[in-house]
């Protein structure tokens, strides 16, 4: 049964079905205000009044085609908060007005062997990303840069009442995406962990690795943020700018996790490990990355990759941050100040994420 009820209201003089966002035309191109469709709203969608959307810098990746085999327009962000404003029929999880997030995925087959065991992120057939992608129908998917989306209740998240929304919105992407491997490899007391860079990603990483229990080393290009990662919960700080660091810490960690944007010399950070260490990579640099199998082998160690994380996990990650209070340190911005955001960040110029106010859209 496929029942729909109404569109998506509009606001700004979008046209019907249509709601208001911030594109990049083509690659590379400045995002800038425009209109896009979203699907009305069927048996078990949500329709979400966007409040805030985080700026990753997988957007910037994908906006100027990074990646490669970009759809365009696009509207970035995977990174979404806001309030539920209707329900499909079907719809058993949320009522309107109940405060929710968005994350990386909005669909995946649902029947592969990743999807039942609660990986949706690792489905064989492929997840819906939240925006440049298409979705089942064939339709292209637009991001959270706008006032209005339309997502299946089961790709959706509930963001528990200690959390303010502006500074939740990150967590969906940033937060999921250092949580998970964090877990997965066991970061807690009597483990000595390294975040290395502390942008978007790695400041969630630190937070959430204290409270975990382990013991949190940050690994930046210089001591320039010294100060906020010791006081976001880190132990240690060093510059990788300086060379005297690898030679103080060979050998010293269980566990490091790459945060970087570009591609990471591995093999000497894979030197920082002890024995039976694991480095896990969660940064999506845009060109490949070279690696010296001694690294590895004359230790143990592994070099392992992470994609954010399944749904039921992002929802146990919303819910551990809110135990903990831990929301993301956010930059305020209308939506005008995205391309402005957009040089900072790659400028490592970010403390440490910008959210944008969607009602600036
Ligand atoms: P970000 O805010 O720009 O943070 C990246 C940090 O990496 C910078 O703040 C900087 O930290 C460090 N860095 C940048 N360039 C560097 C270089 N050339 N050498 C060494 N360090 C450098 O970005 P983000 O939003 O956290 O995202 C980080 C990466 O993760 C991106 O590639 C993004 O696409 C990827 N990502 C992956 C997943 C996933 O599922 N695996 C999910 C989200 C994002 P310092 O200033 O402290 O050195
Ligand atoms: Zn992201
Ligand atoms: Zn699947």
């Amino acid at each position: 049964m496929t029942a729909q009820t109404t569109s998506p209201t509009t606001t700004r003089n979008a046209p019907a079905g249509h709601v208001p966002a911030y594109a990049a035309p083509a690659a590379s191109a400045p995002l800038e205000r425009t209109t896009v469709p979203r699907r009305p709203v069927g048996e078990h969608d949500v329709l979400i009044d966007i409040k805030y959307a985080g700026i990753c810098h997988s957007d910037i990746h994908q906006a100027r085609d990074g990646w490669g085999e970009g759809i365009f327009p696009m509207v970035p962000g995977h990174e979404i908060a806001g309030v539920v404003a209707e329900v499909g029929p079907g719809v058993t999880k949320f009522r309107v007005g109940d405060r929710v997030g968005v994350g990386c995925m909005v669909d995946s087959c649902r029947t592969c062997d990743a999807c039942r065991a609660g990986l949706e992120q690792y489905c064989v057939k492929g997840n819906v990303q939240t925006y440049n992608a298409l979705d089942k129908s064939g339709e292209p998917t637009y991001g959270g840069y706008s006032r209005q989306i339309v997502v299946d209740e089961a790709f959706t998240l509930r963001i528990p009442d200690g959390l303010s929304l502006d500074v939740a919105a990150p967590l969906l992407c940033a937060g999921i995406t250092t949580y998970s491997p964090l877990a997965h490899w066991n970061a807690g007391p009597g483990k000595k962990v390294a975040i290395v860079g502390l942008g978007g990603l790695g400041h969630m990483a630190v937070k959430i690795a204290h409270a975990m229990g382990a013991e949190v080393t940050v690994l930046s290009q210089t001591l320039r943020k010294k100060d906020d990662g010791l006081r976001l919960g880190a132990d240690h700080y060093y510059a990788t700018g300086d060379d005297a660091t690898f030679e103080q810490l060979a050998g010293a960690f269980d566990l490091i996790v790459s945060t970087v944007s570009a591609p990471l010399p591995f093999d000497r950070y894979l030197g920082l490990l002890k024995t039976d260490g694991a480095l896990v990579n969660v940064g999506a640099p845009e060109e490949p990355v070279s690696l010296n199998v001694f690294s590895l082998m004359l230790q143990r160690k592994t070099l392992a990759g992470s994609a954010i994380g399944g749904i039921a996990e992002t929802q146990e990650m919303l819910d551990f941050c809110a135990a903990h209070g831990l929301g993301a340190e956010i930059e305020l911005i209308g939506a005008d100040r995205i391309n402005e955001a957009y040089e900072r960040i790659l400028a490592s110029d970010v403390r440490y994420r910008f959210v944008i106010d969607a009602a600036t859209i």
